[in-house]
């Protein structure tokens, strides 16, 4: 009995390494596939088209929101950003561990569609040091740089609504804690229905003595 995949939504703040945490734990671990999302923004240097993303006009965007081919979408400081369909649902057919790593908006919509999908949202220790990342990096103005931690202010009254909180301090203590946590969601007796039945019919065939 193979098991059912989990989608599972990662949220954080921007520079709280998402990204990071993503390439330890898919080169780690084999049951995870990496949702690549399609977005108006501009290619960072380095960022290929395919791989951190698919890189769109706002044009061909809002085409394939009319299509339908997006599962959720949202706008966040000023581009769009969606998750197209058909890959999240061929890979949670195969069994496969989807991860999403998406803003709040979309988290929300994910929920509402998926309500069995594990919410994760991802922080620092504190506010200095995902301000210091953020200027670390060195891809955004100074301008963006200061949306992005007004937006991270606003993301902070969601971050409830997530199933777990995961402060990313020491990068692999924070990527074996995600891995801890999506197997232990595979645990769950919800998600184990069919083995439940099995061993209940075969337990009921034992003590009638077949
Ligand atoms: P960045 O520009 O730093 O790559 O991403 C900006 C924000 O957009 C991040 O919080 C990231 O998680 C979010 N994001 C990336 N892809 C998607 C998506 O497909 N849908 C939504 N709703 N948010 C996304």
């Amino acid at each position: 009995m193979s098991r059912q995949g989990i989608l599972i939504v990662v949220s954080g703040f921007s520079g709280a390494g998402k990204g990071t945490i993503m390439k330890e734990l898919l080169g780690k671990y084999e049951q995870y596939a990496l949702s690549i999302s399609a977005t108006t923004r501009a290619p960072r240097p380095g960022e290929r088209e395919g791989v951190e993303y698919f890189f769109k006009s706002r044009e061909a965007f809002e085409q394939m929101i009319t299509k339908g081919e997006l599962i959720e979408y949202a706008c966040y400081v000023n581009n769009y950003y969606g998750t197209p369909k058909a890959y999240v649902e061929k890979k949670l057919k195969e069994g496969q561990d989807v991860i999403l790593e998406i803003e709040i908006q979309g988290a929300r919509k994910i929920k509402e569609q998926f309500p069995d999908a594990v919410l994760l949202f991802v922080t620092t220790k504190d506010a200095a040091t995902l301000k210091e990342r953020l200027k670390k990096r060195g891809t955004e103005e100074l301008q963006v740089i200061e949306q992005r931690l007004s937006r991270a202010v606003q993301e902070s009254e969601g971050v409830e609504e997530y199933d777990y909180l995961v402060i990313n301090d020491d990068l692999n203590t924070c990527v074996d804690q995600i891995h801890a946590i999506i197997e232990s969601e595979h645990q769950k007796t919800k998600r184990n229905r069919e083995k439940i039945e099995k061993i209940r019919e075969e337990l009921k065939d034992f003590s009638k003595g077949v």
